[in-house]
């Protein structure tokens, strides 16, 4: 008998879910006739800095966006490098490469996916000027090692926060701490699909820095420092638009329920798919489960069953930053990177949202188990 498909994701529930207060806050944008940069704006991102337990928030146009304003914003350029990873996706590296600085690629923890600082330390040069961590699948990177580090050094650190909107972790006096508090500066994208997502595009760096935000506030704006008087070169069109912000307010009102649920449905896996030989992701309290990645040796054949019985999954990410073609310049040969390399070749995404029913993840699970037998 075949089961019901279970789709990998599904925006609607969502939006259905929230539809009258949605309808609300395009109605209310709307109305107001003012559309770039106005009380959307600027109310969400008092409100997300609170959430973070940042002291400022700049809202812009996507995440990939923060990510190069965070490195213009530290003046990292021509001659410097900033170290980062290489299993997950090109963002990082894309945004340093436009700065024209050198990207240094780390290998990552293989119980974490996340940054090793070990390897962190040893990749330190003259020339750093950012580290760049990943808090990939919405779990931290080991933040108080990685700041550690950092500050020791003097260097900055740009988390790269997209996957981990709520996600938690203890400082190193054992108070818990969220992802966007940590770094010099933070960055989210609120691509639709993100624990905390818009409509559409958009992106937010936090901060605790206010020189840092104040310059963050001209670059995404042509680099004005008041309306047709450019403070500084190098600035962009790169914000985030008051419908965006407006739906995004609603939304912040649901990310700790929805990281709940997530968690939930993660117990639920892990509860179903104990008795398997699959690795399942070391969970945490303050994990928030953007992505449900389990490991296998079998990863491909497990993959044909689940999409051949109509049951959602994903590879994030099947091809290492460094062993793409494009950046074969960066100069990392095959094996370089070794447990980014044998993860890539293993991970498997499974179906991962709030409104994922119970029924659904027994159908997952079984399915799964179904696969693993082949
Ligand atoms: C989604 C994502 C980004 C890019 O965000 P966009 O808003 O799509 O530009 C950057 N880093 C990570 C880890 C992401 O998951």
């Amino acid at each position: 008998m075949q089961s019901p498909a279970v789709p990998f994701g599904d925006l609607r529930r969502q939006s259905a879910a929230l539809r009258a207060e949605l309808d609300a806050a395009v109605s209310r944008v709307i109305a107001s006739g003012w559309y770039i940069l106005g009380r959307e704006v600027a109310s969400f991102e008092e409100e997300f800095a609170a959430y973070c337990g940042a002291a400022h928030c700049v809202g812009v146009a996507s995440g990939a966006e923060a990510l190069y304003l965070a490195l213009a914003a530290l003046d990292v350029g021509p001659g410097a490098e900033v170290i980062t990873v290489a299993n997950a996706c090109m963002y990082q590296v894309v945004a340093i490469l436009q700065t024209g600085a050198r990207p240094v690629l780390v290998d990552v923890d293989p119980a974490t996916h996340t940054m090793d600082p070990q390897l962190l330390a040893a990749a330190i040069s003259p020339r750093t000027r950012a580290i760049m961590p990943v808090h990939l699948f919405g779990r931290l990177a080991d933040m108080p090692a990685i700041m550690a580090i950092a500050d020791h050094h003097g260097i900055p650190v740009v988390e790269d926060a997209a996957q981990a909107h709520g996600a938690l972790l203890d400082d190193a006096g054992g108070r818990p701490r969220r992802a966007g508090a940590w770094g010099t500066l933070a960055c989210f994208s609120f691509y639709p699909s993100k624990n905390l997502g818009a409509l559409g595009d958009g992106g937010a760096l936090t901060t605790s820095d206010p020189d840092l935000a104040a310059r963050l506030r001209r670059l995404r704006m042509y680099g004005w420092g008041s309306k047709y008087h450019t403070a500084e070169s190098g600035g962009r069109n790169s914000r985030l638009d008051e419908l965006q912000a407006a739906l995004l307010r609603v939304k912040l009102g649901y990310l700790d329920s929805g990281n709940a649920a997530r968690r939930e449905r993660a117990a639920w896996y892990a509860e179903l798919l104990a008795d398997t030989p699959l690795i399942l992701p070391a969970d945490y309290p303050g994990h928030v489960y953007h992505l449900y990645v389990v490991e296998s040796a079998r990863r491909d054949v497990l993959r044909a069953h689940l999409q051949s019985v109509g049951v959602g999954c994903d590879v994030h990410y099947p091809e290492p930053v460094h062993l793409q073609s494009a950046y074969a310049d960066l100069g990392y040969a095959p094996g370089s990177l070794s447990h980014t390399e044998a993860l890539a070749g293993r991970i498997l995404s499974l179906p991962m949202f709030p409104e994922l029913s119970r029924a659904e993840v027994e159908i997952v699970s079984s399915a799964v188990i179904e696969g693993l037998s082949r």
